[in-house]
């Protein structure tokens, strides 16, 4: 069995737990430490899946097609892991086990109960996300400790570390230091110390204090929260406000935290170099910028498209760039002078969405950059409106639209380009399920995205309903649209882009869930290849 290391978070919640987690299993990654992740949700939706962006923030897609929490994002592009279903669990996953097998009688006759049979499932859980390679298992627990909804897996950390012994588990505790204005912002501790405290209520001793405080932490903090929460100094770790979240690994690094939980888990290792990722990271904060426009629903919000923003950052920062964003709402575009709004950027980003707000302000967007010849990359909802745009433009069909945008079966199936089928490619009822997870795809001789791939069959993440109209694509290809990427088995559009020497490329899966700071995305470092070169001619 592997070793783990549990981190739960007291005082207030969005401490960044998540980077926490991921920049830990960076660095032990980096030292030669095989790593996997469990996200534990105390919420009761089965997944991320049905969840507001706006209230939650990306709805994360994997492998394996789980809709998730946007922290797996974090834990894959920190460590460059792939993760899976196992990887997000959440209440109302361990629940619908749990009735299940009431239903089905497994439990003879018992009571069913929280304890032993919501805690037996959950410690099932934490086995079942280690996976063959991985030496270590960080199980991060979302929301605060005291929180109601969290007190199973606290139950389920405590029985799971009683059973496997000291030396198997470890856990960190992150806490926030608040800093009082009127005190000149010196460091409060009682906060921290409570919590700790909640902790050994519930028969848990934390092994590591991470503070998260907005200045540093002074010596005398540190030794007070040592003494009063039972562990060395040592242990008591900084987690200081950071410009960049990349930066977080270093801070923990230079306080030999990796080094630390690896002699306390007896797990051999090595010094790990940061080079690389440390030159990432400068380049990211470098002043020379692209400026890049993404047009959006949830515009407001950079996490709801968390993974586009990372993505473009890791292919900018290849490029030792840069990148100054402008997250324009899709709506206030269909209203102003939208021109105005976008003139100055040198490259467009339509990214996923849902739902028939803003999309007409995402068309006058992909207009402008396709007459001016500007970047643009379309990533699933942003093909698809680029593909109603080019068949209002080009197709003389002024009505085309997207079946999704039709709010009471008005629109003729012949104005639908886009439309719901099955996989097969044949029109189903609506009401059809997401197409989700990795899909394969076959790129066209002399296209620019096999130029960009540099491979002619691929894989992305696919996370939608909809699909371009297998009817409409000869009108659209006689038009000039290119169809450079297709199913290989059913022969549904994947990725369009037009001819000549303008970037103009979308794709109907979310490329950006593959990219890795180390390693961006093929797609991403072409399109800012061209948007930093300029528009052509
Ligand atoms: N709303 C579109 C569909 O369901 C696109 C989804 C997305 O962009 N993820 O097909």
């Amino acid at each position: 069995m592997g070793k783990y290391i549990f981190i739960t978070g007291g005082v207030v919640s969005s401490l960044g737990k998540g980077v926490v987690s991921a920049s830990l299993g960076f660095l032990l990654r980096a030292s030669g430490v095989g790593v996997t992740f469990l996200k534990f949700d105390p919420y009761l939706n089965r997944d991320a899946g049905t969840m507001n962006p706006y209230q939650h923030g990306e709805v994360f897609v994997t492998e394996d097609g789980a809709e998730t929490d946007l922290d797996l994002g974090h834990y894959e592009r920190f460590a460059d892991v792939v993760l899976g279903k196992p990887n997000n669990v959440t209440t109302g996953q361990i629940y619908g086990t749990v009735l299940d097998r009431e239903r089905r009688g497994d439990y003879g006759g018992a009571t069913v109960q929280v304890i032993p049979h919501v805690v037996d499932a959950i410690k099932e859980a934490i086995v079942a996300a280690g996976t063959p390679g991985a030496d270590l298992t960080l199980v991060e627990l979302g929301g605060t400790i005291g929180d109601i909804e969290g007190m199973p897996f606290i139950e389920a950390i405590r029985q799971f570390i009683l059973e496997n012994g000291k030396d198997e588990a470890v856990l960190l505790h992150l806490a926030l230091l608040p800093g009082l204005p009127a005190g000149g912002k010196e460091l409060k501790t009682k906060p921290a110390q409570h919590s700790v405290q909640k902790l050994r209520e519930c028969g848990l001793q934390m092994d590591f204090l991470l503070c998260r405080s907005e200045v540093p932490m002074p010596d005398e903090a540190r030794r007070k929260l040592a003494l009063h929460t039972n562990v060395k100094p040592e242990r008591v770790i900084e987690v200081p406000d950071v410009r960049l979240i990349y930066n977080v690994p270093e801070h923990l690094h230079r306080q030999g935290l990796d080094r630390l939980l690896c002699e306390r888990l007896k797990l051999p290792r090595r010094p790990p170099d940061l080079t690389p990722w440390r030159n990432f990271a400068a380049a990211v904060a470098s002043p020379k910028r692209i400026r890049i426009a993404i047009v959006g629903k949830y515009a407001g919000m950079a996490d709801c498209y968390k993974s586009v923003g990372e993505a473009l950052l890791h292919a900018a920062a290849a490029r030792g760039r840069g990148l100054e964003f402008s997250w324009l709402d899709a709506e206030e575009l269909e209203l102003g002078d939208a021109r105005a709004r976008l003139d100055g950027h040198d490259g467009l980003v339509v990214p996923g969405g849902f739902g028939v707000r803003g999309a007409e302000g995402k068309m006058r967007a992909i207009r402008w950059a396709r007459e001016g010849k500007i970047p643009f990359l379309g990533l699933c909802y942003g093909l698809q409106c680029a593909v109603v745009e080019f068949a209002r433009a080009a197709c003389a069909a002024p009505a085309a639209a997207s079946a999704e945008w039709d709010e009471g079966d008005r629109f003729s199936p012949d104005d639908c380009w886009i439309t719901l089928l099955d996989n097969q490619g044949r029109a189903t009822p609506r009401g059809g399920t997401l197409r989700l997870g990795s899909q394969p795809c076959r790129l066209a001789p002399g296209s620019r995205a096999l130029a960009a791939y540099g491979t002619g069959l691929i894989s992305e993440r696919h996370r939608h309903r909809y699909e371009v109209n297998p009817e409409k694509v000869p009108a659209l290809e006689r038009n000039g649209l290119i169809v450079s990427g297709r199913h290989p088995d059913n022969g549904l559009v994947e990725i369009v882009e037009l001819p000549g020497d303008q970037w103009f490329v979308a794709t109907q899966a979310h490329p950006e869930f593959k990219s890795r700071p180390l390693r961006p995305h093929p797609l991403f470092l072409s399109f800012l290849a061209a948007a930093a070169a300029g528009p052509p001619g």
